[in-house]
């Protein structure tokens, strides 16, 4: 018998306390009344800091002013009382290097001075720079030996908060990550230039039609796909340990096909799991609002209220890092990978997308009256724009290992970048074009069209889902982002787009106005160019069908299918533009970049090879082999007794057992030369193709024939936990 298998089930089923968080009797406590308590708010920088410490770090937020060392001081006191008044004891710089995770260094704020004082310290200089051992941490190159040295540095427009694990609690300061020379070496920095560029770029547009626009931000309001699995099972599966996902595992017979686990009811164990990440996540300010079972069984989904961009990719983040801990409390683990299981469903990451004014205005939301119509129009035409100029980057940058696995893979929309816009926006484009010219006349009648929208939310939210980047009503919807992804890389790419794009729209109209045409109509002029020009990217039809791959090369769309090809447009001039003119990336930080994401692509990948051999070989061939023994003495055994004629079944049997042992013998051997040839390549772009043709090819070839081995083999003898376990089992 399988020990380990057996044992996990044993141990799951006989768990004493799967509900480790009291959640008691009668009514909730408020969530008002914790909401943010482990946040740096407003309200506490208000009663923690000097008036003027307090004013100067909302200037340095607004406009991005320096602070002085006085200042940063005050900060650090007030920071430290408020976090030791909440039982702190250290502090810790928090980043998101370009491993996708976060990371964190602590120190104590004790400390012992030089005459062997102990006193309990945070100063400035602490707060706004730290030196982490960035040598642990990919830089793409950037950082040569003698120069090894990565620096945090203070984000002050993404608030400071508590992490509590178990008792220990940590004052926790967002920051982002550079070089000694101030390259960007993480997620945030690009992330913050983008918004920073937005902005520059987008007001002068916006004061087109109202003056009192001084300032504009992108929101981002994400929604987080997940799986949930049991501890023990989790533990007894080396592939899901070692890689997120199952590399073995045949579909179980029931998997989503009675589509009954989506918005069913949620089970127990998970309930008890979500209510107390939510409580984590609002004492953090995470304002997690829906929760649902999502089309997969034992998939979720969490989704918090939109927030500017900044703070929305750190609470995702955070809200990541939560799931997992927060789901040993109740030993469940948190499967974030894009595609933990082949038959089902995968896991995305929706990205609704925005812009909103200091003003209060969303600035893709159709308005009331003519002046936000046009409005509207403009920014939602610029966008459309935007997209179809540089689709690819919008692609290089969802490109990973995981999220190859669900691209095209007829659950999520495919690797081509369209956009859909629904029936009432795609009729009025269209109207819009068919007049040549752009007079009075005609743009009264646009905006009498815009006014007589239906309500475009009612109308868009769930009409297409299968299309990559959606308008819903009021926001643009970036779906085909991965479930583990930071949602950093995507944001910072829709930002510069948007930006050059309205720089160019601003710049055209200039030239219209200059020439003395009104500046209504020179706006509506523009933007015709605009949907003739972009109407190529427009697509509503089913974007999982094959016709549409056929309609989209003639419309000269690409669609990259892999990784590497998806992030070879990093290294052309498409990006170089992109990120150079909007100063998101300088060329030598985009080059890191393009480099970090390829050799993360190899090390997952070279990481489930290995993994993958190593179970095939030690847990597989093993129980493959005892079962073929038992049917061979079973035949021979009953050949010495004349029952010839009734060994149908297991010399059937045993055939198709020899056949896939074989095909994994053959497997194995092609999969070990293509891992050998690695050694011998120039460069990360070619191991990345090695792995991506040669390797992957392999894996899914010795996948198959041990998933068609599964169903043979006594299953008493079966290693793996299977997927109807994994999935099914409370
Ligand atoms: P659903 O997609 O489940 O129907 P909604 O469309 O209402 O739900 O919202 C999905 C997500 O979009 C939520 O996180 C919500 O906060 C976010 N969202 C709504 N408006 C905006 C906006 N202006 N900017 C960014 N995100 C937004
Ligand atoms: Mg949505």
């Amino acid at each position: 018998m399988s020990l380990t298998r057996f044992n996990a089930l044993q141990t799951m089923e006989t768990r004493v306390d799967p509900f480790p968080v009291e959640f008691g009797e009668g009514p909730a406590e408020k969530i008002a009344s914790y909401f943010g308590e482990n946040v740096f708010t407003d309200e506490a920088m208000k009663k923690f800091l000097p008036e003027n410490a307090y004013l100067s770090v909302k200037a340095a937020v607004q406009s991005g002013q320096k602070l002085t060392r006085e200042v940063a001081d005050d900060v650090a006191t007030g920071m430290k009382k408020w976090s030791e008044e909440k039982g702190c004891t250290h502090f810790a710089h928090w980043f998101q290097p370009l491993t996708g995770k976060t990371a964190e260094k602590h120190d104590s704020f004790f400390n012992l001075t030089h005459d062997g004082l102990v006193i309990e310290e945070f100063s400035g200089s602490a707060l706004v720079q730290q030196e982490p051992d960035g040598s642990s941490f990919p830089s793409g190159g950037m950082r040569s030996t003698f120069e090894a040295r990565g620096y945090t540095v203070w984000d002050p427009s993404s608030p400071a908060f508590i992490m509590e694990v178990g008792d220990g609690k940590t004052l926790c300061i967002p920051t982002i990550f550079v070089t000694y020379g101030g390259e960007a070496q993480d997620y945030k920095l690009p992330l913050l230039r983008s918004q920073a560029f937005l902005d520059k770029s987008a007001v002068p547009v916006a004061q087109l039609f109202d003056s009192n626009i001084n300032k504009i931000t992108a929101t981002l309001g994400w929604e987080q796909e997940y799986f949930v699995v049991d501890d023990a099972l989790f533990s007894a599966r080396p592939d899901l340990v070692m890689t997120g996902r199952t590399l073995l595992g045949r579909p179980a017979a029931k998997h989503q096909q009675l589509e009954d686990h989506y918005f069913g009811s949620i089970p127990e164990r998970v309930y008890a799991f979500m209510r107390d990440l939510e409580t984590e996540s609002h004492k953090l300010g995470i304002p997690v609002r829906t929760r649902h079972n999502e089309v997969a069984p034992a998939q979720y989904e969490v989704a918090p209220m939109f927030e500017e961009i900044n703070v929305a990719v750190d609470h995702n983040q955070l809200l990541m890092d939560l799931m997992e801990r927060v789901a040993r409390r109740h030993k469940l683990r948190v499967l974030l990978h894009e595609k933990p299981f082949a038959g089902i469903n995968g896991s995305g990451k929706h990205n609704n997308w925005s812009m909103g004014t200091n003003t209060g205005v969303n600035l893709l939301s159709p308005g009331k009256n003519p002046s936000t119509n046009l409005r509207f129009l403009t920014f939602f035409v610029n966008t459309i724009a935007a997209v179809h100029k540089y689709a690819d980057i919008l692609r290089s940058t969802i490109a990973h290992a995981g999220n190859d696995h669900r691209l095209g893979a007829n659950e999520a929309p495919p690797a081509i970048i369209s956009v859909f816009i629904g029936d009432a926006m795609t009729k009025l484009l269209d109207q819009l074009v068919r007049d040549r010219k752009a007079d009075g006349q005609e743009v009264k009648r646009a905006i009498d069209l815009i006014s007589k929208l239906p309500n475009l939310e009612m109308d868009n939210t769930d009409r297409n889902r299968t299309s990559p980047f959606a308008f819903t009503g009021n926001k643009f919807e970036i779906r085909a982002v991965g479930s583990s992804q930071n949602c950093a890389a995507p944001m910072a790419a829709m930002n510069a787009m948007m930006g050059l794009q309205l720089v160019e729209f601003k710049a055209e109209l200039d030239k219209l106005t200059a020439k003395g045409a009104k500046q209504d109509e020179a706006i509506l002029t523009v933007l015709k160019s605009y949907i003739r020009k972009s109407k190529a990217v427009c697509f509503e039809g089913n974007n999982y069908s094959d016709e549409w791959k056929e309609e989209a090369a003639k419309r000269g769309l690409n669609n990259f299918a892999t990784t590497p090809e998806a992030l070879d447009v990093l290294s052309k001039k498409l990006a170089q533009d992109l990120y150079g003119k909007s100063g998101v990336m300088s060329k030598v930080e985009l080059d890191a970049y393009h480099n970090v994401q390829l050799h993360t692509y190899c090390t997952k990948l070279s990481i489930e090879a290995k993994a993958l051999e190593d179970i095939v070989h030690s847990m597989v061939m093993p129980a493959a082999i005892r079962y073929q023994t038992e049917l061979a003495t079973n035949i021979a055994a009953m050949r010495a007794i004349d029952m010839d004629d009734s060994l149908g079944y297991q010399k059937d049997t045993l055939k198709r057992v020899v056949s896939n042992i074989g095909d994994i013998r053959e497997g194995l051997n092609e999969l070990h030369k293509a891992l050998e040839k690695l050694h011998e390549a120039s460069d990360v772009r070619e191991e990345a193709g090695i792995l991506c043709h040669e390797a992957k090819p392999q894996m899914d070839k010795i996948r198959d024939a041990v998933d068609d081995m599964e169903t043979l083999v006594d299953d008493q003898y079966w290693p793996l936990v299977k997927y109807h376990e994994l999935l099914f089992v409370r």
